[in-house]
């Protein structure tokens, strides 16, 4: 027998509609491309989005087409999440940082109709010119004051549009449709560390419950009281759904544009009242760093969100030292990406600071929702101790059950129904969970797995080291054995020796790195993680090697 409740559809257009109806005076600020900062409310993005969504209709689009963006994190892109998405259409991201040929594969792959971007990224769109001038529309997210003079342009794409001019010309007289909640809502490639990039395809109803589920108090835990500034990118996975999430609650939104070094993010959180954001560790290095350098404290921030890769012990103190709270998540782009997220539970609150921050360290528990499995060899489940690891399988409504336009099942070749996130685990009774490291980066050093996170943890503690990473380096005797590969602070020495009397008794002795390798720079994806791909280079290429 079926329940008797209503079947009404989870649509991304409900966000914003609620967000206008009971939230309308909430502020929306944004960094613009053209200089300052724009000021308008929940009502106007509203009302913007109808319009856009008018103007998107006019282009002859049909429901499911593909709608790129190239663009910060702004309000003209917010805008592109719900006219888009809500008109039935795709919105699909693309992650500029990507190189320039999988940029185009991946415009190419997603078949996309209409493509904007905003004036950061003219010289993509002008070296793609010759692959966009098939699309229905190219349009540039500015006024026509700022329309880009490009003779490339004037040539390749004489029909550029103007975003300001589009939404001038159109009423506000568009009424969002009604659909069934499976459809695609939006388009994320995943960085392709391995191989080319693969589109996962979020459904209007894995975005809404995405969405509902990391606002929850023990997830991001976000409240019509917060003002939030998501950092993560609005082209990675979505900036973890807070566009999404943060009109939900109807907080107030703080989107900082392409400036993300330490003296502009310190200057938007203090001068807007910031009391939460998010982004990768990488991002906070520069924050923290520049605060130090200037001594300069937090006034309104109350708490961080951390993810995308491992976050160092020493960062969560810093920022501990500051009065903000730091909240680790775990996620993937196949996964929407929150899947976990280190929330203590009340018991915790009563262990030593160190203990405590051990947990912090961890990854994070399951938010609800989403199902876990840590299995070992031959597809057991390991001991829930926090020691024995496995490897991570998830399953849930917003995680991908295939890539877009791939061979069926790709995305489940080992485990049917599940899907495996390619991370090394441990899980403990009470469900935290923690990296040992990526099953492609752990070092397996005669016959045991030397965790890569571990060793980078511990590095980063010296204060010498501004950033490091840890790679294999191939050995004849043990398979592969560690290596440092490290940036350090201005001014600062390291040696060898240090390096080793560092490591005594913060590791098994056979985990201690062989080797020092001082870089001026350590590379990072098109995300901002470390490619370890391209450091195991570095120590191939090393003379020692
Ligand atoms: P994206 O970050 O774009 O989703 P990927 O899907 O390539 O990119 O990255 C997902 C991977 O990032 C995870 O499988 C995990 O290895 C790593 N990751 C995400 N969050 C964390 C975290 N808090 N700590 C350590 N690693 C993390």
């Amino acid at each position: 027998m079926l329940g008797t409740m209503m079947d009404v559809p989870l649509l991304v257009s409900g966000i914003l509609r609620h967000a206008e109806a009971y939230h309308g005076d909430a502020e929306v600020v944004s960094a613009t491309m053209e200089g300052g900062l724009h000021r308008y409310t929940y009502a106007d993005l509203a009302r913007r989005s109808r319009q856009l969504a008018s103007a998107l209709a006019r282009m002859g689009l049909e429901t499911g087409d593909r709608v790129g963006t190239l663009a910060w994190n702004d309000y003209r892109h917010m805008e592109l999440y719900y006219s888009v998405s809500g008109s039935g259409f795709v919105c699909h991201t693309i992650n500029p940082r990507l190189f320039r040929e999988q940029i185009a594969y991946i415009i190419e792959h997603a078949g996309d109709s209409v493509l904007f971007f905003d004036l950061t990224f003219l010289p993509v769109i002008e070296e793609l010119a010759d692959q966009l001038n098939g699309l229905k529309a190219v349009v540039a997210m500015t006024d026509t004051a700022h329309m880009p003079e490009s003779d490339i342009l004037a040539q390749k794409l004489p029909d550029l549009k103007c975003y300001e001019t589009l939404i001038d010309g159109e009423q506000d007289s568009f009424d969002w449709p009604s659909f069934d909640e499976n459809t695609a809502s939006g388009l994320c490639y995943t960085s392709g560390t391995t191989g080319d990039p693969k589109g996962v395809l979020y459904s209007h109803r894995s975005s809404v419950l995405h969405a509902m589920a990391i606002t929850a108090p023990d997830a991001l835990g976000l409240s019509a009281n917060d003002v939030v500034c998501p950092i993560v990118p609005m082209f990675h996975v979505n900036a973890w759904g807070l566009p999404f999430a943060v009109p939900m609650v109807g907080a107030k939104l703080v989107l900082p544009g392409a400036r993300l070094d330490g003296a502009s993010l310190y200057a938007l959180f203090e001068a807007e009242g910031v009391s939460s954001t998010a982004g990768v560790p990488t991002v906070w290095l520069g924050l923290l760093d520049w605060m130090d350098g200037h001594a300069k404290e937090f006034t309104s921030l109350k708490r961080v969100i951390i993810g995308g890769s491992a976050v160092p012990a020493i960062m969560i103190s810093r920022f501990h030292h500051k009065g903000v709270e730091v909240r680790q998540a775990w996620g993937m782009t196949e996964t929407s990406p929150l899947g976990l997220s280190a929330a203590l539970k009340p018991k915790h609150r009563l262990l030593p600071a160190e203990d405590r921050l051990a947990l912090e360290c961890k990854q994070g528990r399951p938010v609800f929702g989403m199902e876990f499995r840590v299995v070992g060899g031959e597809g057991r489940e390991v001991t829930h101790d926090g020691r024995s690891f496995g490897s991570m399988l998830v399953r849930g409504p917003w995680v991908a059950a295939a890539y877009f336009n791939a061979a069926a099942g790709s995305a489940h070749e080992q485990y049917p129904g599940w899907f495996d996130t390619g991370d090394v685990v441990t899980i403990d009774k009470d469900g935290f969970i923690q990296i040992v490291d990526r099953t492609k980066d752990v070092v397996k050093s005669g016959g045991e797995w030397i965790s890569s996170i571990d060793l980078e943890n511990i590095a980063q503690a010296h204060p010498a080291i501004k950033e490091a990473a840890i790679v294999a380096r191939p050995d004849t005797r043990w398979g592969e054995r560690p290596v440092l590969v490290a940036v350090l602070k201005p001014g600062a020495e390291f040696s060898r020796a240090e390096m080793r009397a560092h490591y005594k008794g913060k590791t098994s002795k056979w985990c201690v790195p062989d080797d020092l390798i001082i870089v001026d720079e350590l590379p990072h994806t098109a995300t901002g993680k470390l490619s370890k791909k391209d450091i195991r280079q570095i120590v191939l290429e090393d003379p020692r090697t």
